[in-house]
Protein backbone atom coordinates (compact mmCIF):
# COMPACT_ATOMS: atom_id res chain seq x y z
CA UNK A 1 0.00 0.00 0.00
CA UNK A 2 1.60 3.61 -1.10
CA UNK A 3 1.35 6.65 1.58
CA UNK A 4 1.05 9.53 -0.80
CA UNK A 5 -0.41 12.81 0.83
CA UNK A 6 -2.42 15.01 -0.50
CA UNK A 7 -2.37 19.00 -0.03
CA UNK A 8 -4.73 19.39 2.71
CA UNK A 9 -4.88 23.47 2.53
CA UNK A 10 -5.27 23.29 -1.11
CA UNK A 11 -8.40 21.02 -0.33
CA UNK A 12 -9.59 23.20 1.75
CA UNK A 13 -8.98 26.49 0.09
CA UNK A 14 -11.85 24.79 -2.67
CA UNK A 15 -14.11 23.85 -0.73
CA UNK A 16 -13.81 27.32 0.65
CA UNK A 17 -14.28 28.54 -2.91
CA UNK A 18 -16.88 26.78 -4.02
CA UNK A 19 -18.97 27.13 -1.00
CA UNK A 20 -19.31 31.36 -1.70
CA UNK A 21 -21.24 29.88 -4.88
CA UNK A 22 -24.38 29.78 -3.06
CA UNK A 23 -23.18 31.36 -0.03
CA UNK A 24 -26.47 32.15 3.07
CA UNK A 25 -26.27 34.33 5.56
CA UNK A 26 -25.89 31.52 8.47
CA UNK A 27 -22.61 30.22 6.67
CA UNK A 28 -24.29 27.49 4.72
CA UNK A 29 -25.13 27.09 0.65
CA UNK A 30 -28.41 27.04 -1.00
CA UNK A 31 -27.26 25.73 -4.34
CA UNK A 32 -30.15 23.90 -5.70
CA UNK A 33 -29.67 21.30 -8.39
CA UNK A 34 -29.65 22.79 -12.26
CA UNK A 35 -30.47 26.50 -11.22
CA UNK A 36 -27.99 29.18 -11.88
CA UNK A 37 -25.70 28.72 -9.25
CA UNK A 38 -25.44 24.97 -9.54
CA UNK A 39 -24.36 26.10 -13.05
CA UNK A 40 -21.95 28.64 -12.16
CA UNK A 41 -20.26 25.67 -9.44
CA UNK A 42 -20.17 23.25 -12.57
CA UNK A 43 -17.95 25.69 -14.67
CA UNK A 44 -15.67 26.45 -11.85
CA UNK A 45 -14.96 22.90 -11.14
CA UNK A 46 -14.65 21.92 -14.47
CA UNK A 47 -12.22 25.28 -15.36
CA UNK A 48 -10.25 23.20 -12.37
CA UNK A 49 -10.18 20.02 -13.41
CA UNK A 50 -8.98 21.34 -17.24
CA UNK A 51 -6.16 23.21 -15.31
CA UNK A 52 -5.35 19.94 -13.90
CA UNK A 53 -5.11 18.50 -16.99
CA UNK A 54 -8.09 16.49 -16.79
CA UNK A 55 -10.56 15.98 -20.36
CA UNK A 56 -14.04 16.94 -19.61
CA UNK A 57 -17.27 15.18 -21.16
CA UNK A 58 -20.79 16.15 -19.84
CA UNK A 59 -23.26 13.68 -20.72
CA UNK A 60 -27.19 14.15 -21.27
CA UNK A 61 -28.42 14.14 -17.87
CA UNK A 62 -25.37 16.52 -16.86
CA UNK A 63 -22.80 14.57 -15.07
CA UNK A 64 -19.81 15.80 -15.43
CA UNK A 65 -16.63 13.24 -16.09
CA UNK A 66 -13.37 14.52 -15.48
CA UNK A 67 -10.64 12.35 -16.87
CA UNK A 68 -7.21 12.21 -15.77
CA UNK A 69 -5.59 10.02 -18.61
CA UNK A 70 -3.46 7.34 -17.72
CA UNK A 71 -0.44 5.06 -19.42
CA UNK A 72 -3.40 3.00 -21.02
CA UNK A 73 -6.70 3.37 -21.94
CA UNK A 74 -8.27 1.72 -19.49
CA UNK A 75 -11.64 1.86 -18.08
CA UNK A 76 -11.14 4.61 -15.35
CA UNK A 77 -11.19 4.27 -11.79
CA UNK A 78 -14.04 6.91 -11.08
CA UNK A 79 -14.40 9.41 -8.20
CA UNK A 80 -16.75 12.22 -7.00
CA UNK A 81 -19.88 12.71 -5.66
CA UNK A 82 -22.23 15.93 -6.22
CA UNK A 83 -22.35 19.38 -6.18
CA UNK A 84 -26.08 20.54 -5.64
CA UNK A 85 -27.38 21.27 -2.08
CA UNK A 86 -30.51 21.30 -0.02
CA UNK A 87 -31.99 24.55 0.35
CA UNK A 88 -30.44 24.85 3.50
CA UNK A 89 -27.13 22.91 2.76
CA UNK A 90 -23.47 22.46 4.49
CA UNK A 91 -20.55 23.24 2.48
CA UNK A 92 -19.20 19.58 2.68
CA UNK A 93 -22.29 17.55 1.64
CA UNK A 94 -21.30 15.81 -1.51
CA UNK A 95 -18.78 19.08 -2.16
CA UNK A 96 -16.28 16.87 -0.43
CA UNK A 97 -15.91 13.64 -2.34
CA UNK A 98 -15.58 16.50 -5.91
CA UNK A 99 -13.05 18.65 -4.43
CA UNK A 100 -11.30 15.52 -2.86
CA UNK A 101 -11.49 13.52 -6.25
CA UNK A 102 -10.00 16.83 -7.71
CA UNK A 103 -7.11 17.41 -5.05
CA UNK A 104 -6.04 13.74 -5.74
CA UNK A 105 -5.46 15.02 -9.50
CA UNK A 106 -3.96 17.98 -8.66
CA UNK A 107 -1.24 15.86 -5.98
CA UNK A 108 -0.54 13.18 -8.64
CA UNK A 109 0.02 16.48 -11.27
CA UNK A 110 2.49 17.34 -8.77
CA UNK A 111 4.42 14.22 -8.18
CA UNK A 112 4.53 13.91 -12.03
CA UNK A 113 2.39 10.50 -11.21
CA UNK A 114 1.13 8.77 -14.19
CA UNK A 115 -0.99 5.86 -13.68
CA UNK A 116 -1.84 2.73 -15.63
CA UNK A 117 -5.51 3.53 -15.72
CA UNK A 118 -7.20 7.02 -16.02
CA UNK A 119 -8.70 8.28 -13.37
CA UNK A 120 -12.05 10.17 -13.46
CA UNK A 121 -13.75 13.08 -11.47
CA UNK A 122 -17.48 12.79 -11.27
CA UNK A 123 -19.83 15.29 -10.33
CA UNK A 124 -23.70 13.32 -10.44
CA UNK A 125 -26.48 15.85 -11.41
CA UNK A 126 -29.45 16.15 -9.13
CA UNK A 127 -28.33 14.15 -5.99
CA UNK A 128 -30.48 15.65 -3.11
CA UNK A 129 -33.65 15.48 -4.74
CA UNK A 130 -34.92 18.61 -2.99
CA UNK A 131 -35.99 20.67 -6.43
CA UNK A 132 -36.31 17.52 -8.00
CA UNK A 133 -37.42 14.57 -6.81
CA UNK A 134 -36.40 11.64 -6.41
CA UNK A 135 -32.97 11.82 -5.18
CA UNK A 136 -29.69 10.42 -6.61
CA UNK A 137 -31.23 11.03 -10.28
CA UNK A 138 -27.80 11.53 -12.30
CA UNK A 139 -26.56 8.14 -10.50
CA UNK A 140 -29.55 6.57 -10.83
CA UNK A 141 -29.64 7.32 -14.66
CA UNK A 142 -26.13 6.68 -15.40
CA UNK A 143 -26.82 2.85 -13.49
CA UNK A 144 -30.15 2.30 -15.04
CA UNK A 145 -32.14 2.70 -12.44
CA UNK A 146 -34.31 5.78 -14.48
CA UNK A 147 -34.66 5.96 -17.97
CA UNK A 148 -33.24 9.11 -19.51
CA UNK A 149 -36.52 10.41 -20.74
CA UNK A 150 -38.05 10.17 -17.18
CA UNK A 151 -34.92 11.38 -15.31
CA UNK A 152 -35.09 14.56 -17.97
CA UNK A 153 -39.07 15.09 -17.50
CA UNK A 154 -38.92 14.78 -13.36
CA UNK A 155 -40.91 18.45 -12.62
CA UNK A 156 -39.55 20.92 -10.34
CA UNK A 157 -41.26 20.43 -7.21
CA UNK A 158 -42.78 23.99 -6.79
CA UNK A 159 -43.50 24.87 -10.86
CA UNK A 160 -44.27 21.68 -12.72
CA UNK A 161 -44.13 23.33 -15.39
CA UNK A 162 -40.37 23.55 -15.22
CA UNK A 163 -38.54 20.49 -15.81
CA UNK A 164 -34.92 19.03 -15.01
CA UNK A 165 -34.12 18.09 -18.10
CA UNK A 166 -35.39 22.11 -19.45
CA UNK A 167 -33.06 23.49 -16.61
CA UNK A 168 -30.26 22.02 -17.67
CA UNK A 169 -30.60 22.70 -21.14
CA UNK A 170 -30.97 26.26 -20.03
CA UNK A 171 -27.63 26.31 -17.94
CA UNK A 172 -26.03 24.69 -20.51
CA UNK A 173 -25.32 21.22 -19.00
CA UNK A 174 -27.30 19.64 -21.28
CA UNK A 175 -24.52 17.31 -22.57
CA UNK A 176 -23.63 15.24 -25.68
CA UNK A 177 -22.57 12.32 -24.52
CA UNK A 178 -24.56 9.43 -23.78
CA UNK A 179 -26.21 8.37 -20.36
CA UNK A 180 -24.17 5.27 -18.95
CA UNK A 181 -22.52 2.53 -21.03
CA UNK A 182 -19.74 4.02 -19.64
CA UNK A 183 -16.57 1.94 -18.69
CA UNK A 184 -16.00 2.03 -14.84
CA UNK A 185 -13.14 -0.20 -13.40
CA UNK A 186 -13.95 1.06 -10.04
CA UNK A 187 -15.93 4.06 -8.17
CA UNK A 188 -14.95 4.93 -4.77
CA UNK A 189 -16.96 8.46 -3.23
CA UNK A 190 -15.55 10.33 -0.32
CA UNK A 191 -18.59 11.76 2.27
CA UNK A 192 -19.11 13.74 5.78
CA UNK A 193 -20.16 10.79 7.71
CA UNK A 194 -24.01 13.02 8.07
CA UNK A 195 -24.32 11.23 11.53
CA UNK A 196 -22.98 11.07 15.07
CA UNK A 197 -20.62 7.86 15.16
CA UNK A 198 -17.48 9.26 13.99
CA UNK A 199 -17.56 12.60 16.20
CA UNK A 200 -18.71 10.37 19.04
CA UNK A 201 -15.51 7.76 18.88
CA UNK A 202 -12.85 10.45 18.35
CA UNK A 203 -12.10 8.47 14.78
CA UNK A 204 -11.06 10.47 11.66
CA UNK A 205 -12.47 7.95 9.33
CA UNK A 206 -15.06 5.75 8.50
CA UNK A 207 -14.62 2.41 6.26
CA UNK A 208 -18.11 2.07 5.00
CA UNK A 209 -19.02 -1.28 4.37
CA UNK A 210 -22.16 -0.69 2.55
CA UNK A 211 -25.82 1.07 2.89
CA UNK A 212 -28.33 -0.12 4.95
CA UNK A 213 -31.64 -1.06 3.23
CA UNK A 214 -35.20 0.54 3.92
CA UNK A 215 -38.79 -0.57 4.16
CA UNK A 216 -41.40 2.57 3.66
CA UNK A 217 -44.88 2.11 4.18
CA UNK A 218 -48.37 3.92 4.42
CA UNK A 219 -50.92 2.55 6.61
CA UNK A 220 -54.23 3.52 7.19
CA UNK A 221 -56.38 2.77 10.00
CA UNK A 222 -60.10 2.82 9.92
CA UNK A 223 -62.89 3.22 12.54
CA UNK A 224 -65.38 4.98 13.12
CA UNK A 225 -66.54 8.70 13.86
CA UNK A 226 -68.65 9.14 16.49
CA UNK A 227 -69.69 11.86 19.15
CA UNK A 228 -66.91 12.59 21.48
CA UNK A 229 -69.73 12.85 24.34
CA UNK A 230 -72.60 10.41 23.95
CA UNK A 231 -70.15 7.66 22.75
CA UNK A 232 -69.78 4.76 25.83
CA UNK A 233 -65.86 4.22 25.99
CA UNK A 234 -66.48 0.28 25.45
CA UNK A 235 -68.40 1.22 22.56
CA UNK A 236 -65.88 2.75 20.29
CA UNK A 237 -63.58 1.95 17.81
CA UNK A 238 -61.19 4.83 17.47
CA UNK A 239 -58.79 4.84 14.78
CA UNK A 240 -56.60 7.07 16.43
CA UNK A 241 -56.04 4.75 19.39
CA UNK A 242 -55.32 2.02 17.17
CA UNK A 243 -52.64 4.56 15.29
CA UNK A 244 -51.08 5.67 18.66
CA UNK A 245 -50.42 1.69 19.42
CA UNK A 246 -48.98 0.83 16.38
CA UNK A 247 -46.78 4.05 16.51
CA UNK A 248 -45.83 3.06 19.89
CA UNK A 249 -44.82 -0.62 18.46
CA UNK A 250 -42.77 0.77 15.42
CA UNK A 251 -40.37 2.56 18.01
CA UNK A 252 -40.76 -0.86 20.55
CA UNK A 253 -39.41 -2.73 17.04
CA UNK A 254 -36.54 -0.30 15.91
CA UNK A 255 -35.23 -0.79 20.04
CA UNK A 256 -35.77 -4.48 19.44
CA UNK A 257 -33.11 -4.25 16.76
CA UNK A 258 -30.55 -2.18 18.21
CA UNK A 259 -28.03 -1.38 17.84
CA UNK A 260 -28.90 -0.98 13.42
CA UNK A 261 -32.39 -0.65 12.96
CA UNK A 262 -33.89 2.40 12.40
CA UNK A 263 -38.06 3.12 13.08
CA UNK A 264 -39.95 6.24 11.98
CA UNK A 265 -43.06 7.44 11.95
CA UNK A 266 -43.02 10.92 10.64
CA UNK A 267 -46.11 11.73 8.86
CA UNK A 268 -49.95 11.09 10.84
CA UNK A 269 -52.62 12.59 9.44
CA UNK A 270 -55.99 12.19 11.51
CA UNK A 271 -59.36 12.80 9.69
CA UNK A 272 -61.65 14.38 10.62
CA UNK A 273 -58.94 16.36 13.17
CA UNK A 274 -62.03 17.42 15.26
CA UNK A 275 -61.51 17.94 19.07
CA UNK A 276 -65.30 16.57 19.93
CA UNK A 277 -65.21 13.49 17.27
CA UNK A 278 -63.83 10.51 17.87
CA UNK A 279 -61.22 9.71 15.13
CA UNK A 280 -62.65 7.91 12.45
CA UNK A 281 -59.35 7.12 10.25
CA UNK A 282 -55.05 7.92 10.54
CA UNK A 283 -52.88 7.75 7.66
CA UNK A 284 -49.51 7.23 8.58
CA UNK A 285 -46.14 6.74 7.33
CA UNK A 286 -43.44 3.77 8.38
CA UNK A 287 -39.30 4.33 7.47
CA UNK A 288 -37.54 1.05 9.05
CA UNK A 289 -34.21 0.98 7.78
CA UNK A 290 -31.52 -1.78 8.89
CA UNK A 291 -28.40 -2.94 6.98
CA UNK A 292 -29.65 -7.02 6.99
CA UNK A 293 -32.34 -7.94 5.16
CA UNK A 294 -33.26 -10.80 7.18
CA UNK A 295 -33.89 -8.22 9.66
CA UNK A 296 -35.37 -6.03 7.91
CA UNK A 297 -38.02 -8.80 7.04
CA UNK A 298 -38.42 -9.68 10.73
CA UNK A 299 -39.21 -5.78 11.50
CA UNK A 300 -41.69 -6.18 8.66
CA UNK A 301 -43.42 -9.43 10.37
CA UNK A 302 -43.48 -7.66 13.58
CA UNK A 303 -45.08 -4.78 12.24
CA UNK A 304 -47.90 -6.16 10.51
CA UNK A 305 -48.72 -8.57 14.17
CA UNK A 306 -48.55 -4.89 15.60
CA UNK A 307 -51.37 -3.70 13.01
CA UNK A 308 -53.40 -6.74 13.32
CA UNK A 309 -53.49 -6.65 17.31
CA UNK A 310 -54.33 -2.54 17.44
CA UNK A 311 -56.38 -3.42 15.24
CA UNK A 312 -58.18 -6.43 17.01
CA UNK A 313 -58.00 -4.48 20.30
CA UNK A 314 -59.81 -1.08 19.28
CA UNK A 315 -62.24 -2.70 16.30
CA UNK A 316 -60.57 -1.64 13.92
CA UNK A 317 -59.56 -2.06 10.21
CA UNK A 318 -55.58 -1.56 9.42
CA UNK A 319 -54.00 -1.11 5.72
CA UNK A 320 -50.38 -1.87 5.34
CA UNK A 321 -49.04 -1.09 1.76
CA UNK A 322 -45.58 -1.92 1.52
CA UNK A 323 -44.75 2.14 -0.54
CA UNK A 324 -40.99 1.41 -1.31
CA UNK A 325 -38.03 -1.14 -0.75
CA UNK A 326 -34.57 -0.62 -1.17
CA UNK A 327 -32.31 -3.45 -0.57
CA UNK A 328 -29.32 -2.86 1.82
CA UNK A 329 -26.63 -2.46 -0.74
CA UNK A 330 -22.95 -4.17 0.73
CA UNK A 331 -19.96 -2.47 -0.63
CA UNK A 332 -17.40 -4.41 -2.83
CA UNK A 333 -14.93 -6.50 -0.50
CA UNK A 334 -11.95 -5.93 -2.12
CA UNK A 335 -12.70 -2.45 -2.41
CA UNK A 336 -13.26 -1.69 1.22
CA UNK A 337 -10.63 -3.74 2.04
CA UNK A 338 -8.32 -1.47 0.26
CA UNK A 339 -9.86 1.62 2.05
CA UNK A 340 -9.48 0.00 5.37
CA UNK A 341 -5.66 -0.58 4.38
CA UNK A 342 -4.86 2.54 3.27
CA UNK A 343 -6.20 4.17 6.67
CA UNK A 344 -4.42 1.49 8.46
CA UNK A 345 -1.21 2.54 6.63
CA UNK A 346 -1.55 6.26 7.58
CA UNK A 347 -2.04 5.68 11.01
CA UNK A 348 -5.52 6.98 10.99
CA UNK A 349 -7.94 5.36 13.75
CA UNK A 350 -11.21 4.24 11.71
CA UNK A 351 -14.17 1.76 11.96
CA UNK A 352 -16.23 0.12 9.48
CA UNK A 353 -19.56 2.06 9.76
CA UNK A 354 -22.99 1.55 7.37
CA UNK A 355 -24.26 4.32 5.38
CA UNK A 356 -27.40 5.22 6.90
CA UNK A 357 -28.39 7.70 4.28
CA UNK A 358 -28.27 7.28 0.28
CA UNK A 359 -25.41 8.18 -1.91
CA UNK A 360 -24.96 8.33 -5.43
CA UNK A 361 -22.53 5.29 -4.74
CA UNK A 362 -25.45 3.36 -3.60
CA UNK A 363 -26.81 2.81 -7.35
CA UNK A 364 -22.98 3.18 -8.70
CA UNK A 365 -22.62 -0.22 -6.32
CA UNK A 366 -25.43 -1.90 -8.66
CA UNK A 367 -22.76 -1.48 -12.01
CA UNK A 368 -18.96 -1.54 -11.34
CA UNK A 369 -17.09 -2.24 -7.72
CA UNK A 370 -17.52 0.59 -5.08
CA UNK A 371 -16.81 1.48 -1.67
CA UNK A 372 -17.27 4.84 0.40
CA UNK A 373 -14.71 6.95 2.61
CA UNK A 374 -16.77 8.72 5.69
CA UNK A 375 -15.26 11.50 7.59
CA UNK A 376 -16.93 12.99 10.65
CA UNK A 377 -18.93 16.31 11.01
CA UNK A 378 -19.39 18.71 13.79
CA UNK A 379 -21.84 16.99 15.86
CA UNK A 380 -22.98 14.51 13.50
CA UNK A 381 -25.25 17.88 11.67
CA UNK A 382 -25.69 17.44 8.01
CA UNK A 383 -28.56 19.10 5.41
CA UNK A 384 -28.19 22.23 8.35
CA UNK A 385 -26.18 25.22 7.19
CA UNK A 386 -24.18 25.09 10.00
CA UNK A 387 -22.89 21.95 8.64
CA UNK A 388 -19.31 21.90 9.86
CA UNK A 389 -16.06 19.45 9.20
CA UNK A 390 -12.43 19.74 10.22
CA UNK A 391 -9.81 20.22 7.70
CA UNK A 392 -7.44 17.36 8.95
CA UNK A 393 -10.22 15.10 9.32
CA UNK A 394 -11.13 16.18 5.43
CA UNK A 395 -7.78 15.94 4.42
CA UNK A 396 -7.41 12.17 6.37
CA UNK A 397 -10.21 10.93 4.22
CA UNK A 398 -8.44 12.64 0.93
CA UNK A 399 -5.28 10.79 1.57
CA UNK A 400 -7.40 7.27 2.22
CA UNK A 401 -8.96 8.24 -0.75
CA UNK A 402 -6.07 9.17 -2.94
CA UNK A 403 -4.45 5.68 -1.53
CA UNK A 404 -7.45 3.38 -2.46
CA UNK A 405 -7.68 4.43 -5.35
CA UNK A 406 -4.02 4.48 -6.38
CA UNK A 407 -3.96 0.81 -5.29
CA UNK A 408 -7.01 0.14 -7.53
CA UNK A 409 -5.59 2.08 -10.62
CA UNK A 410 -2.33 0.63 -10.46
CA UNK A 411 -3.50 -3.03 -10.47
CA UNK A 412 -6.64 -2.06 -12.83
CA UNK A 413 -4.47 -3.72 -15.97
ZN1 LIG B 1 -24.44 14.05 -0.29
Amino acid sequence: MRNLQVNGERLWASLMELARIGATPKGGVCRLAASDLDGEARRLFIRWCEEAGCTVAVDAIGNIFARRPGRNDLPPVMTGSHLDTQPTGGRFDGAYGVMAGLEIARTLNDLGYETEAPIEIVAWTNEEGSRFSPAMVGSGAFAGVFGLDQALATPDNNTPAITLGGELARIGFAGPAPVGGREVAAYFEAHIEQGPILEAAGLPVGVVTGAQGQRWYEITVTGQEAHAGPTPMPRRRDALVGAARIIDAVNRIGHAHAPHACATVGFVQVSPNSRNTIPGRVFLTVDFRNPEDAVLTQMDRELRAACAAAAASQHLETAVEEFWYFPPTPFDPALVGRVRDAAATQGYAHQDITSGAGHDAVYMARIAPTAMIFVPCVGGISHNEIEDAKPEDLTAGCNVLLNAVLETVEGAG
